[in-house]
């Protein structure tokens, strides 16, 4: 498997995910397949999932450029096909509580106003350019996975309240019966905003738009090496190269490390992996997750499901480190325990998916969006934690805004910063696999502690 700290980029030799999406979804969007030869451009955009094609729809609606999109493999071959398909109002895996603290209310209240901005701009992205994505209802619940939870739920409805300035409410145990049954419901925050889709159609959709708006997709060329010669950038992959003097960077958890050093070790690629049931049963259903609502628990490495139209459950998490080891069928295996554990009612369902994909998380756990300094017009964006089906669309019209020659107003200004890089990026693997040995050992003695409550 394709790993960013390994590879140089994503081979055509590396196979597509044993995902749903792929299953449900139509066939790929027409491209203008590999490059050929050489050639200049205005704006090339590396990278063709969400962040890259909808800075390349952005370019070409609102700014007048037609953007050359390289992608090493399909569009939304990364996470924007495989994700877990939750549109919410997030980014990045900071508590809001400790935003407050560290950058003050003000500062938080900004950054929750451009997330918002950002689940705005995918709803009406759906709407206007009529996206047949299979779009949910709103409604997304955090479930607290132990009673011990609850509390801490209370106080974020709180924050959410009167820091946010958002109508998040607290629901209670008996308030989640018909929603979501099982041991590991113990009250949950009920957030108004945010649904499900299929994130795939989703970004086929963006694929037409851009391109229907000027855009060019390459698809199949991977970035091999970058070469700078004064204002020019060249871009080169195995079938041409092509020259710019704009890029914008759109890799996010997928950048090898040897794409460019500027560019190596601000994020850490992390994996997450999904399994997706057979169908349920009505019975399996009412006993389980009868609500179609975006759920994830309270635990410290946290569960994410819903329950897909046709009645099978959809279970994601983070379990393998490396790409090496993420086929390991303990992985699966650790995924089916945790879903059955939450919902006994499932025990012997047969899987019929199991796939993952690699998520961007930086040193602070916060998305960027910046100008690479020291770079002559180089844009990037990403570091979504995985949390950036909508807020990746938004950055990306604001990558077109920067690389139109605009500023990115904001009033979360942390967004703007180079992130800080991984120290000892050889041991870092070494550091994730202590971090998720200490969150398990957590999440187990809570778990224990709540046995001996009951
Ligand atoms: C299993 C999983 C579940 C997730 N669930 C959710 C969820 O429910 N909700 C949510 O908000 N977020 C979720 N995410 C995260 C979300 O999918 C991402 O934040 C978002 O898709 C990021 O989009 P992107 O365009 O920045 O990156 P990507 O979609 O990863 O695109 C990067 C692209 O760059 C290409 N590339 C890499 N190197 C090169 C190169 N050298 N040359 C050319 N192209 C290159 C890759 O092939 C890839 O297609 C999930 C992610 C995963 C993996």
């Amino acid at each position: 498997m394709y790993d960013p700290l390994v590879h140089a980029f994503p081979k055509k030799t590396q196979s597509d995910p044993d995902s749903y999406w792929l299953k449900v979804s139509g066939r790929d969007p027409e491209d203008d397949g590999t490059v050929a030869g050489d050639f200049d451009v205005d704006v090339v955009i590396v990278g063709g999932g969400y962040t890259g094609l909808s800075a390349a729809l952005a370019l070409g609606r609102d700014h007048g450029i037609k953007a050359t999109v390289l992608e090493a493999r399909s569009s939304a071959w990364g996470c924007s096909g495989r994700n877990g398909s939750f549109a919410r109002i997030s980014g990045g895996r900071v508590p809001w509580s400790s935003l407050v603290k560290i950058y003050g209310a003000d500062v938080a209240r900004a950054y929750f106003q451009e997330l918002r901005q950002g689940l705005d701009t995918v709803r009406s992205l759906i709407t206007d350019s009529g996206i047949e994505c299979a779009r949910q209802p709103d409604g997304v619940y955090k479930v607290a996975t132990f009673g011990a939870h609850a509390d801490a739920l209370r106080r974020e409805e709180e924050l959410y309240n009167t820091v946010l300035r958002y109508p998040a409410r607290y629901v209670d145990k008996s308030g989640l019966r018909g929603v979501h049954e099982g041991p590991e419901s113990h009250g949950a925050l009920h957030l108004p905003d945010g649904f499900s889709l299929n994130p795939l159609e989703l970004a086929r959709g963006l694929h037409r738009r851009a391109r229907s708006h000027g855009a060019r997709i390459h698809t199949n060329s991977p970035v091999t090496d970058w070469i700078t010669e004064g204002d020019w950038h060249r871009l080169v992959t195995p079938t041409g190269t092509i020259r710019a003097r704009r890029v914008i960077v759109a890799t996010n958890g997928y950048t090898s490390s040897r794409l460019h050093a500027r560019l190596a070790s601000r994020v850490l690629p992390v994996h997450s992996q999904i399994i997706v049931t057979s169908p349920m049963s009505d019975a399996q259903v009412e006993a389980s997750l009868p609500s179609e609502k975006c759920m994830f628990d309270t635990r410290e490495l946290l569960f994410y499901y819903r329950r897909l139209p046709d009645n099978r459950l959809l279970f994601g998490g983070r379990s393998a480190i490396s790409g090496k080891d993420a086929a390991a069928p303990r992985h699966r295996q650790y995924l089916y325990e945790a879903m059955t554990r939450k919902f006994p009612a499932l025990a012997g369902i047969s899987v019929d998916h199991w796939w993952g994909g690699w998520v961007a998380v930086t040193r602070n756990s916060l998305p960027f969006c910046y100008k690479v300094p020291g770079m002559t017009d180089v844009f990037t964006a990403g570091g979504y934690a995985g949390s950036g089906v909508s807020f990746s669309i938004h950055l990306g019209t604001k990558l077109a805004l920067m690389a139109a020659g605009r500023p990115f107003e904001t009033g979360a200004s942390f967004l703007a910063r180079e992130p800080e890089r991984y120290p000892f990026a050889s041991f870092i693997r070494l550091g994730q696999w202590m971090a998720y040995r200490w969150l398990h050992v957590k999440d187990a003695r809570e778990a224990h502690q709540a046995r001996g409550d009951r």
